[in-house]
């Protein structure tokens, strides 16, 4: 087969599951994404309702008759691995392990999880709390495919994760190395000073990620823009060649053909109506050419 640059790529949006998980797939579907993202519970509280069969078959049901090939969760906003309060620290492993479980259940491969905040502890400990975190978390998952995607940050306040070395050093703390992985947000890499518009800060951006982390961590990204400029710390999505990265940077990412196995997802603001995912998702489509 005669692999033409850009075509097979997976490409979609995070979709809101409103109404039931199945609908995140209808959306995506609708919208033409070949690759999604989604909360498997409510992403602000630290457990949901156990998923029923009905909804996990509704799930697989819907995925299967859709053209959607791969699927990502992301884990909810209260988790912190890092922390050292106890109680914050039980209900975030309750929640991961739900997010585990719900993802086992829905045949999600990747779960998207944000590295957490160190809130002044200082990095080292708690990129090291994070790692030990992980591994009791895929200990007891043992025999499970699923990857947990150790997602870059924009550094905001304490927040690990914005620095090339706390992702190396996170997965270096892992002892399930095949099922921790990397997920990128072109937003966040921004944030930390990582930048993309030109193709010389393109290429340095990417020989950094190789040469401290390597390109085989990465398995899933989000495509957004931003609101703000260059190592702001900040993260703001942005919709796409509308913010500081601009199309520039964009353009680089859908023609380069060392990603083209790496599934994307954009998490960029919603409306009222479809119209500006289209307008998103047809934009990116359009720089492959
Ligand atoms: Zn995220
Ligand atoms: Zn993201």
């Amino acid at each position: 087969m005669i692999f033409v640059a850009g075509s097979q790529r997976l490409l979609g949006f995070h979709c809101s599951a409103a109404g039931g998980l199945a609908n995140a797939i209808r959306r995506g579907a609708k919208l033409g994404c070949t690759a999604i993202q989604l909360f498997t519970k409510n992403n602000n509280r630290w457990l949901g309702p156990p998923l029923t069969l009905k909804e996990i078959d509704a799930f697989r049901t819907a995925w299967a008759a859709s053209p959607i090939r791969c699927i990502m969760s992301h884990v909810g906003y209260l988790v912190n691995l890092a922390s050292t309060d106890p109680a914050i620290t039980e209900h975030s492993m309750e929640s991961m392990r739900m997010e585990l479980q719900n993802a086992q259940a829905l045949d999600i491969p990747y779960v998207v999880v944000h590295p957490g905040a160190h809130k002044g502890e200082g990095e080292a400990m708690a990129i090291r709390r994070v790692a030990e975190r992980l591994n009791i978390l895929l200990e007891e998952t043992v025999g499970d495919q699923l990857v947990i995607a150790v997602e870059g940050t924009a550094g905001q306040g304490s927040s690990l994760g914005h620095r090339f070395e706390h992702l190396r050093d996170i997965l270096a703390g892992v002892r399930y190395g095949d099922r921790v992985g990397v997920c990128l947000d072109t937003a966040h890499l921004f944030a930390a000073g990582y930048d993309l518009r030109s193709a010389s800060a393109y290429r340095s951006t990417w020989e950094a990620f190789d040469r401290i982390v390597g390109r085989a961590a990465l398995r899933t990204m989000h495509l957004n823009d931003t609101k703000r400029e260059l190592g702001s710390r900040v993260d703001r999505h942005e919709h796409i060649g509308k913010g500081a990265i601009g199309l520039s940077g964009f353009r680089l990412l859908m023609r380069d053909l060392s990603l083209r196995a790496v599934p994307m997802v954009m998490e960029t603001p919603k409306g009222k109506t479809d119209a500006v995912d289209r307008r998103n998702l047809t934009i990116l489509q359009s720089l492959v050419k």
